[in-house]
């Protein structure tokens, strides 16, 4: 496994290795503090791809708190460690002025509508406009066939598939499932920032979907969200910022269920200081 610092050197690795030969190249692009969720996107690209390239860079211009963004876990050596394990071929390690070298003024120009107004952008102003902006910028460099991306991050899914429609870009996007722990939680990197009872408060967050799943066609959602929001709510460390069921393709919300619209359900939580996210589609 090869791991590279700067665009020219990774360009120059990918224009020899494949150039030449038919061979299709995969792009993980991740935060780091690697889990088996990001193992199971390099997986995935393994088994659709010849050449796996996952990067690792801690986006600066996608967190819209401060604290967030400097209290993200970094761990390289592990991370390295792991994608070497899960036969990855290629790691990308910038810094912010490799990935920005004019500056992280300049931002891609895509219009999200609906999507770049609800949910985590009503929650997290400006996030997607820094996602848009690493995601444009790291395609650029990689130029891959296939994009991994998780579930998990559904809104994020729809943002990216926004930028490859708006430039027109070569690449097709995967989206894998949500990798989650035997109980039920969603792999996250930032579930390591939780102590013992934070994380038992952090397992109602899934349990609410999987509840919400189990009732629809009995309960109304309506009624379903109530009352999972009431139970979350009993819990004191926890604090809901959304608990939405939406039309999985516009984001748009629903109230009555209908098999004719597929239909997801996204919550993001606040558990202790750190910030959840994790959905579950219904139909
Ligand atoms: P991050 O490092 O959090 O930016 O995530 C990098 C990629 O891994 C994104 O495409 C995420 O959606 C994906 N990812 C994060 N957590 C999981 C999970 N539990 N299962 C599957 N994919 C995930």
């Amino acid at each position: 496994m090869r791991v590279f610092h700067t665009a020219h050197d990774l360009q120059n690795y990918l224009l020899e290795t494949n150039g030449l030969d038919k061979n299709l190249v995969g792009f993980v692009p991740t935060m780091g503090a690697l889990h088996e969720g990001h193992i199971s996107l390099i997986k995935a690209s393994r088994s659709k791809t010849n050449c796996t390239v996952c990067s690792i860079f801690v986006n600066p211009t996608q967190f819209n708190d401060k604290a967030d963004f400097e209290k993200y876990p970094i761990q390289i050596d592990h991370d390295l460690e792991m994608l070497l394990a899960a036969g990855c071929d290629a790691v990308f390690v910038p810094s912010v002025d490799e990935i920005y070298p004019q500056g992280t003024t300049r931002q891609a120009d895509v219009d999200l509508g609906f999507i770049g107004t609800t949910l985590e952008a009503e929650h997290r102003p400006g996030h997607f406009q820094g996602v848009l902006q690493v995601v444009k910028r790291l395609l650029d460099i990689v130029q891959p066939d296939i994009l991994f991306m998780g579930q998990k991050d559904y809104q994020q899914c729809m943002v990216i598939a926004r930028l490859i429609e708006h430039y027109q870009l070569p690449v097709l996007l995967k989206i894998v499932e949500t990798m989650r722990e035997k109980d039920g939680l969603a792999m996250s990197s930032r579930n390591m920032r939780l102590s013992p009872e934070e994380r038992t408060s952090a397992l109602k967050l899934s349990a609410a979907l999987f509840t919400i799943k189990k009732n629809y066609k009995t309960t109304s959602l309506e009624q379903l969200l109530q009352e999972q929001l009431t139970w979350l709510s009993q819990d004191e460390l926890i604090n809901v910022e959304y608990l939405a069921a939406v039309n999985g393709k516009t984001l748009e919300p629903i109230t009555t269920f209908s098999e004719d619209i597929p239909t997801t359900i996204l919550i993001a939580a606040k558990v202790g200081n750190i910030r959840l996210i994790d959905n579950l589609t219904v139909n």
